[in-house]
């Protein structure tokens, strides 16, 4: 099947518009399944237990919910395409994308995702203090900051220009780091995953997971939730490192629990 997929060539226009359609309906179902499972599990199922650990207790606005999921469709459409063109990218040989594996991979592959993550941080960090100009916050970044109290549903409520500068960070770092493809998967998969439990309002990490050597530098729902209540702290993306290197850090975040 996977031979298969590679000897699809993307390009020429319909078949484009069929890969845009297929990872439009992957990346939509990912974020339901992803947001959908946290918000059952956390908002509803188990709602009382978790209630204790909930970072920003102010209530929801009403219909917030519908409208980050509107705008989070919206924004797997343009990942979609921004994916679609990565393929096209990788099949006219632009990207260090590579697909078979040698023993070298045991330790590359790890290798490779973690340096594809240090430079999307870097990136979105640098990307989203410049989104916080006065100037560029309402055309790009206002959208996201609508949700005041973040949710699981708020991890892909972007701007469509927001999103787009978002979707680029990847066929960009691929056309200059070698990836094998199933890192790639790994990354996004992660990055949907981090950015659902970021913006979950609740902080699932054990307590004292910011003193733990690895917790000091990652990033959960306390970090984050704290940026959209506090506006001027907090940036990162997956990593608290830019934050605590260019004293953006919230005050407040050494005092939460
Ligand atoms: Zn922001
Ligand atoms: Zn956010």
């Amino acid at each position: 099947m996977l031979t298969n997929l590679f000897l699809y060539d993307i390009l020429s226009l319909p078949a484009f518009t069929v890969a845009v359609l297929a990872m439009f309906a992957i990346v939509a179902f990912r974020y339901f399944l992803v947001a959908g499972f946290f918000y059952l599990y956390f908002y509803v199922w188990r709602r009382q237990d978790w209630l204790a650990y909930q970072v920003n207790a102010k209530a929801y606005q009403k219909g917030q919910f519908r409208q980050e999921v509107a705008w989070s469709l919206l924004t797997s459409f343009i990942f979609a395409v921004a994916g679609s063109g990565m393929v096209v990218l990788w099949q006219a040989g632009y990207t260090r994308i590579y697909a078979s594996l040698s023993w070298n991979d045991l330790w590359y592959m790890p290798l490779s995702l973690a340096v594809a993550m240090l430079l999307h941080e870097t990136y979105y960090y640098w990307l989203h203090r410049l989104m916080h100009h006065p100037r560029l916050y309402r055309y790009l970044h206002k959208v996201h900051h609508n949700s005041l109290v973040s949710s699981p549903w708020t991890s892909f409520s972007f701007h469509p220009s927001e999103a787009i500068l978002e979707a680029i960070a990847l066929p960009l770092i691929v056309c200059f780091l070698p990836m094998h493809y199933g890192m790639i998967v790994t990354h996004l998969t992660l990055m949907t995953l981090s950015s659902v439990i970021n913006h979950l309002n609740i902080e699932i990490y054990p307590q004292g997971f910011k003193q733990h050597w690895f917790g000091r530098w990652w990033i959960g729902a306390t970090h984050h939730a704290l940026h959209h209540q506090e506006f001027r702290y907090n940036y990162g993306l997956y990593f608290t490192f830019w934050d605590k290197y260019m004293h953006t850090e919230s005050p407040n975040y050494e005092k939460e629990k």
